[in-house]
């Protein structure tokens, strides 16, 4: 439903967007959500890490009458969330187990005087009767329920508390409820509608595509100092994550790292609480801190510049992949996903699975994720486009990834796999790759010779390919489908329905040349970006920010993200009103932080021309009257329609079309929609004017036999 009350809606979101946010726009869906819930309905938001989930019930918090309620189950990083919301000025608060008597009776009193927008809550606090007591008492914006995957019994997350939660839809109906994951797939999203009561919920379902991560996956060897390498050559002193299997191994590589000069720390369920906890602290305190991990660490970790996440170890399926690697980035700024992966891995989740305690469905459903996995690994196409259709969207070859970067060599393998395939019915399929490859290079070990083994009619019929390149084979072959590692985990390779017809020819097979030469085009950091004097005062900004972060004792990026400094280097603002332009800068942190960061920019010569293309860099520079439009255009209204509900002239939002085409926040096609060679057409026409003709349009309209709006035009020519 569209009507005055939206556009009145969108205008005061997007104005506490850049007043107290300091953002010039909304991202995604963020408009959207916000609507719905301004007008008192639920919404269930599934959005990718770092897609900007919490403004969702942030801002409408804000604007609606009563405190705003948030369910999390992250006590650890409540008050991280709190501190960054009193840094822009809105009223907030949490109430958790690590408060005392008195600090949680100070932040009840506040909530009983109206005097906070957002409260936090643990989940079994909320629901103590004495708590829901007093909420009835007291006007509710809303109730936001964070992480709601963890009502999912068959996540990880699950928390039990959470399915207690559909008592808020029975005791506060008309209070609008909205639940935020970032898990994406179909069953956790029914489940959460169900146990959460939010059948009328409406759902808003984002890309789950981070463009800014550069997905890379390499054959394992030595896989720390394979990671090593990757860190000295792209992220010394980022901050940044490294996964291993089990906890030993985290100990041993947080150990070896440390020797190497790394800044890094071990996390895992089996040290200390103590100790997780410091650790913890230190990553997301201090600055260049690499922590070494199991999948025990990274729930709720925000942070937003986790500039890389290595898995030294296959982790378990492609959405804990996701999830692990979904920590990398969140500010929006370049970021690195790094894995390393061998058939070992395979051999020991597989040994792992059956060693568990789970039932044979349950293992059957974790093989078949496994595989799907192991297929991502050997894939020769374009990583997110793998990734993205497993999570059921379409995708384009993305341009950064390994594979889209140094495109992979494919060769004709199917005499090969015959050859291998071959041995592994004439040994019984009892046994490893190891000595299936010694079979193939007619190698006498000791065996081999036991098991008559040199005998067998395959034997040293390999030897056109040395073992690392049987290794890749074999690798291939699992991950493909044609052999599959024995349930029990003791590595041996049997065949799988799909080996048949390639072992009697009736299929023919291609594989991935392994390249040993490090050919990824390095990422740029921020670091790296910043040349010069910009490098420089980025540093000494980054100190000025680490001392008053320091000094109030909240980590660096709740005062400034790194993406803000980075801005302000660049840009080098001189006065309030240039600072208050820098994306991040409401008015509270132009007031509390603007002079001291100034201060330091005057220290750095006069403001020059930023060295990278403006329009490609800086948030565009468009007035209200052109977001708004830009805000409805999102939530899929054409032009014409927006010109309806706008009660404007076509003509007007066709200019204000243009201005975001020229800003790049629209394409052509988006905001005229013409087909490709139409808007080709318009373009060889103006090119073929004379000078003084295309200062004009009328020339063009001419050209173009009066067939298309000088609306539409001006959109294509902002785009030349
Ligand atoms: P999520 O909870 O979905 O992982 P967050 O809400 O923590 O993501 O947002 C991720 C980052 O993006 C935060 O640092 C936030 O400040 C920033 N952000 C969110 N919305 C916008 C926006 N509209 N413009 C610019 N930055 C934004
Ligand atoms: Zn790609």
């Amino acid at each position: 439903m569209f009507c005055r009350d939206t556009i009145a809606f969108v205008q005061k979101a997007l104005n506490l967007l850049q007043t107290v946010f300091g953002y010039t726009h909304f991202r995604g869906q963020q408009a959207a959500v916000i609507e719905q819930v301004l007008q008192g309905n639920d919404a269930l938001v599934l959005m990718p890490t770092g897609g900007g989930k919490s403004l969702c019930y942030q801002i409408p918090a804000m604007l609606r009458p009563g405190v705003g309620i948030v369910v999390s189950p992250l006590i650890a990083l409540m008050k991280d969330q709190v501190d960054a919301l009193l840094q822009v000025g809105v009223r907030a608060a949490f109430l958790n187990s690590s408060l005392s008597g008195l600090e949680a009776r100070d932040v009840e009193d506040q909530l009983l005087n109206g005097g906070l927008d957002l409260l936090y809550v643990a989940p079994e606090r909320l629901m103590t009767e004495r708590f829901l007591d007093t909420l009835e008492r007291i006007p509710i914006s809303l109730f936001a329920i964070d992480e709601a995957h963890c009502v999912s019994r068959w996540g990880h997350d699950f928390r039990p508390e959470y399915l207690q939660l559909s008592i808020l839809a029975e005791r506060f109906p008309q209070i609008p409820r909205i639940a935020l994951t970032a898990t994406a797939d179909d069953i956790t999203r029914k489940e959460i509608s169900e146990k959460l009561s939010l059948q009328n919920a409406r759902h808003f379902i984002s890309s789950f595509d981070r463009p800014n991560i550069r997905y890379m996956v390499v054959n394992k060897q030595n896989a720390r100092q394979q990671f090593l390498e990757f860190y000295q050559a792209e992220h010394e002193g980022d901050a940044g994550i490294v996964y291993c299997l089990s906890r030993k191994k985290v100990d041993d590589t947080a150990e070896w790292l440390k020797k190497r000069g790394v800044k890094a720390l071990p996390y895992h369920a089996g040290l200390p609480a103590g100790t997780r906890q410091s650790n913890q602290e230190k990553f997301l305190r201090e600055e260049s801190v690499v922590m070494v991990a199991t999948i025990a660490f990274g729930m709720g970790i925000d942070k937003p510049d986790v500039r890389f996440v290595a898995h030294l170890d296959l982790p378990k399926s492609i959405e804990g992949y996701y999830q692990e690697t979904g920590r990398a980035g969140r500010d929006g700024l370049p970021s690195n996903a790094f894995m390393t992966y061998g058939l070992t891995d395979v051999v020991t989740h597989r040994r792992m699975l059956e060693e568990s305690q789970a039932n044979d469905m349950y293992k059957r459903v974790e093989n078949q994720k496994l595989e799907k996995l192991i297929g991502f690994c050997e894939s020769a196409r374009c990583r997110r486009q793998v990734l993205l259709e497993y999570f059921g969207e379409t995708a384009q070859a993305c341009g950064n990834c390994d594979t889209c970067l140094s495109p992979v060599e494919t060769y004709d393998g199917t005499v090969q796999a015959q050859k291998f395939l071959s041995t592994v019915v004439r040994t019984k399929e009892r046994f490893g790759a190891g000595h299936l490859i010694d079979i193939l290079l007619g190698k006498i070990t000791p065996r081999v010779s036991e098991l008559n083994h040199h005998t067998l009619s395959t034997f040293g019929i390999g030897q056109e390919m040395n073992e690392k390149q049987w290794r890749s084979v074999v690798r291939q072959l699992v991950g493909a489908g044609y052999l599959t590692t024995d349930d029990e985990g003791y590595g041996s390779l049997k065949l799988t329905a799909k080996s048949a017809p390639v072992l009697k020819g009736q299929e023919k097979l291609e594989f991935r040349q392994d390249t040993t030469v490090k050919t990824e085009r390095k990422q740029r950091t921020v670091q790296t970006e910043l040349q010069g004097l910009e490098a420089e005062l980025f540093v000494a900004l980054r100190t000025l920010r680490a001392e008053i972060a320091k000094e109030q004792s909240v980590p660096a990026y709740v005062i400034f993200h790194d993406s803000t400094l980075r801005q302000m280097s660049l840009d080098k603002p001189r006065s309030a009103k240039a600072f208050a332009k820098l994306s991040g800068v409401g008015q509270k942190k132009l007031e509390s932080y603007g002079q001291a960061f100034i201060d330091v920019i005057m220290q750095y010569g006069p403001a020059q021309e930023s060295t990278e293309n403006p329009s490609k860099q800086r948030m565009p520079i468009v007035s209200d009257t052109v977001l708004v439009t830009w805000e409805l255009l999102k939530e899929g209204l054409s032009p014409d329609q927006v010109a309806t509900k706008r009660n404007l002239a076509k003509s007007t939002i066709y200019t204000h079309c243009a201005e975001l085409v020229a800003a790049g926040e629209l394409t052509v096609y988006e905001a005229t929609g013409l087909p490709n060679n139409v808007i080709g057409r318009i373009s060889d026409a103006y090119e073929s004017l004379s000078i003084e003709e295309k200062g004009k349009l009328k020339p063009l309209f001419d050209k173009l036999n009066s067939e298309y709006d000088y609306g539409v035009l001006r959109c294509v020519l902002a785009s030349l």
